[in-house]
């Protein structure tokens, strides 16, 4: 089997080490047919020393003797000059055995005429020549020459009877001629089957050679042989056309003299396998191409044998695994891996943390969690498009990634949420620094559409072994600890404390009470008067939310205004609000008290939402409320948050004809260029100024410039928060226009307000007396 493979090798490249051997078929066709001539040359040199014998003894007359060698002789040099002028290779028989054996038989029955002697002698040459010719002819051919041959020596014998040859006896010769008749032609018969069953044999053994060429053509494998120390002997054409690897740079190797990365699982078993001589299936490795690329390759083989059962080697097929390792790699980095940001997804990190924590414990480290969370990422998603909010999340995660440690894992668990697995070990231990620098390096602007984003984001800590004690627990309390630093005002870094769980389940309580406070009704408002200071009359209320929670009693909005903005309740809850504010306001108006205005306010998530303008204008309608008597609050940082977009807005609401308020003025950051811009009617002086006016006289400085830069700007000026009269005095020397306060009135029901708003007083107002 060696043999044939071998002989499937391609020339190998001229300039490669392997000299080039010439085609084997060709070489042995013009060895045979030379061996062949030279044959039939030595055996007619060797008919004519036999004749000359004949001559000196007598035996033959030196006529028949020097002319049949000159017959012999002559032919011999007409088939040299047949075979030298290459004449023959056009024929069916290029070694032209055919008419060779002829010749030959031609020339022994002339030479036999002439001699008794000679027919005696040269009767075995027949068989002679019809040996040449058995391996050649079919049956058929061996009965026509030996037919051919009795008929010659019949007439020989005819003609030497009739010519009356001196000395010859015809009865040996007739015997002869009967052994030869019985002879030939059952010699013929063997003959040709011989033949014709060498010649199906060999029929067959071509045709299962050229079936077992396709064969590994077709596949896609190759086949391969190892000598006892598991050498590589023999490795068909398939490895080069299918893997890259030219046969001859593996043949003499042995497998781990061939592999780059032997340390795979397999290995072992295979290496097992072959020590105990058995068989073995899909040993994988790794192996370099002859362009340097790194190929799977995956081999399976049976040991062979000999007949005492000695061990000769393996042999095999072989097969080029890359494409299908590199498809199982992709699935299994899909599988573990965050498709936006390539960060290991939950599974990963459970996966990875668990290995950590076992590490953790086996040298005694401590193991930090941080689950990141960034600030208020969903503004960015609905103000910039949710292309801008991924390339942002891509790079934060570029950003944490480069301030890790190798050892470190970063995993995405989707949103905007990140977990963080730091194990500390003594060349990096683990420090608040590094957390810092973390968050640092999140904090740099981000560029998007054009815009330079800033974003912050909130850390939750879970140490490991204190906090928890798998993996999971240790996920969750990090969570836990994150929703401490949101509600720390975000930005910062919290660890886990065992009574953070109590809050954490609070607020997913109040999350889901607050999905159901809207349906059943446990929404109130509260109103707060606002006082004219020139007149003294309740020009106006602001409607301030309540929660009539069934446990805890009634909810400022402080508790949860927060979360319901971040759930997005907010959005329907505001949408009551400003319903139920106009229906009120309506309502007062009917039950005759003088117009008032009605003053609401917008959370950041509303007033960014499309459907506000729709929304107030709805309110306005159902209510039947005269646009101008309602004023709509926003904030500073409202407005600053997309500039465009709330010039757009607040014109708008203009156009409907209500109020524009800003809210806590004084507390956020705004310019005098922006404030130009805004149609702005109203601002509303925050509580932490007006609450230190008599002690502190900044504040007091700061009031006072706020006022006069208000009515510069032609706006109405209302102060916040006021409690005392002292307060109340500063504020109207000022030239303030409205206060709202405790000092009047906290916020109250409708009910409870209704005595306040028909007593106002008549007379003249703080203003009056004062001058008064
Ligand atoms: P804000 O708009 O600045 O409301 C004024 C807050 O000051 C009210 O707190 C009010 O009770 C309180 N206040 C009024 N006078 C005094 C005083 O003399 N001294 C003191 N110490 N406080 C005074 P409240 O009702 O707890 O509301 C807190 C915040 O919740 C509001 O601040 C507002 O930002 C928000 N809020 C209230 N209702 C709504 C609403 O319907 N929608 C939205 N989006 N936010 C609301
Ligand atoms: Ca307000
Ligand atoms: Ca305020």
């Amino acid at each position: 089997m060696s043999d044939r493979i071998k002989a499937e090798f391609p020339a190998p490249d001229p300039s490669g080490p392997v000299p080039v051997r010439a085609p084997a078929v060709h070489r042995n066709r013009t060895a045979l047919i030379k061996g062949r001539f030279m044959m039939a040359a030595v055996s007619s040199v060797a008919l004519c020393a036999l004749m000359g014998l004949l001559y000196l003894f007598g035996l033959m007359p030196a006529a028949v003797a020097s002319s049949g060698a000159v017959l012999i002789m002559g032919s011999v040099l007409l088939f040299y000059l047949v075979f030298r002028s290459r004449f023959n290779e056009k024929a069916r028989d290029p070694s032209m055995t055919l008419p060779m054996t002829t010749a030959a038989v031609l020339c022994v029955l002339y030479v036999m005429l002439g001699s008794s002697a000679a027919r005696d002698t040269f009767v075995s040459f027949f068989g002679l020549i019809l040996l040449f010719a058995v391996f050649r002819f079919s049956t058929r051919t061996l009965l026509l020459q030996s037919g051919l041959m009795l008929l010659g020596y019949a007439g020989v014998i005819f003609a030497a009877w009739r010519a009356g040859v001196p000395g010859a006896d015809h009865a040996p010769d007739i015997a002869r001629w009967l052994t030869l008749a019985i002879a030939l032609p059952l010699f013929a018969l063997i003959g040709g089957e011989i033949m014709a069953g060498r010649r199906t044999a060999m029929q067959r053994l071509r045709a299962s050679e050229e079936r077992f060429r396709r064969l590994t053509a077709l596949s896609s494998d190759w086949y391969w042989e190892q000598d006892q120390d598991l050498r590589f002997t023999t490795l068909s054409p398939g490895l080069e056309t299918k893997a890259g690897i030219a046969p001859w740079r593996l043949i003499g190797k042995t497998l781990p003299e061939i592999t780059t990365a032997p340390f795979h699982a397999d290995w072992h078993v295979h290496q097992e396998a072959s020590a105990a001589r058995l068989p073995f299936a899909h040993v994988e490795f790794q192996a370099s191409d002859d362009s340097g690329a790194l190929r799977w390759l995956s081999l399976s083989g049976e040991p062979l044998f000999d007949a005492d059962q000695r061990f000769l080697g393996y042999y095999g097929t072989g097969r080029d695994i890359t494409a299908r390792k590199a498809v199982e790699a992709r699935i299994h980095f899909q599988a573990h891996h965050d498709a936006l940001t390539g960060l290991a997804n939950r599974m990963l990190l459970i996966d990875r943390l668990e290995h950590a924590m076992a590490q953790a414990d086996s040298d005694g480290h401590a193991l930090w969690v941080l689950f990141v969370d960034l600030d208020r990422f969903k503004r960015i998603n609905d103000s910039l498009g949710h292309k801008a909010g991924d390339a942002v999340l891509k790079s934060v995660a570029q950003r944490m990634q480069a301030q890790l440690r190798p050892a470190d894992t970063i995993a995405r668990l989707g949103g905007d949420e990140f977990v963080l697995v730091l194990p500390d070990w003594p060349a990096g231990s683990l420090s608040l620094g590094l957390v810092q620098r973390m968050m640092d390096a999140v904090r740099a602007p981000y560029a998007a559409n054009g815009n330079a984003i800033l974003i912050s984001c909130s850390v939750g800590i879970a140490v490991y072994p204190g906090d928890a004690s798998t993996a999971e627990l240790l996920v969750e309390r990090a969570d836990v600890a994150m929703y401490r630093a949101k509600e720390a005002g975000r930005n910062s870094a919290h660890f886990y404390k065992a009574e953070m769980n109590a809050l954490a389940m609070n607020r997913l309580r109040m999350e889901s009470d607050l999905r159901s406070a809207l349906q059943t009704n446990e929404f109130v408002l509260h109103y707060q008067p606002q006082m004219d200071l020139d007149s003294g009359r309740i020009v106006g209320v602001e409607a301030l939310l309540r929660w009539q929670h069934m446990r805890p009693g009634l909810r400022q909005p402080a508790e949860f205004i927060g979360v319901a903005e971040e759930i997005g309740l907010i959005v329907p809850i505001g949408d009551w609000v400003l319903n139920q504010a106009c229906l009120q306001a309506v309502a007062w108006q009917r039950a005759g008290l003088p117009p008032m205005h009605m003053a609401v306010n917008l959370s950041a998530r509303q007033f960014a939402q499309p459907g506000l303008v729709a929304a107030v204008s709805a309110a306005l309608e159902r209510s039947g409320l005269q646009p101008s008597l309602l004023e709509i609050e926003i904030t500073e940082s409202m407005m600053m948050t997309d500039v465009e977009q709330a010039v757009a807005t607040l014109a708008d609401l203009k156009r409907l004809g209500v109020r524009v308020a800003v809210d806590d003025f004084g507390t956020g950051h705004s310019s005098l260029y922006y404030l130009k811009r805004f149609p702005i009617d109203v601002l509303k002086i925050d509580r932490s100024f007006v609450r230190d006016i008599v002690s502190d006289a900044d504040d007091a400085a700061i009031v006072a410039a706020i006022i006069s830069l208000a009515h510069s700007l032609d706006m109405t000026v209302v102060a916040e928060g006021v409690e005392h009269a002292d307060q109340l005095i500063y504020l109207a020397r000022c030239g303030c226009d409205t206060m709202q306060g405790y000092m009047i009135s906290p916020p109250m029901r409708a009910e409870a307000l209704d005595p306040l708003l028909v007593d106002a007083p008549a007379e003249a107002g703080v203003r009056g007396r004062l001058r008064a």
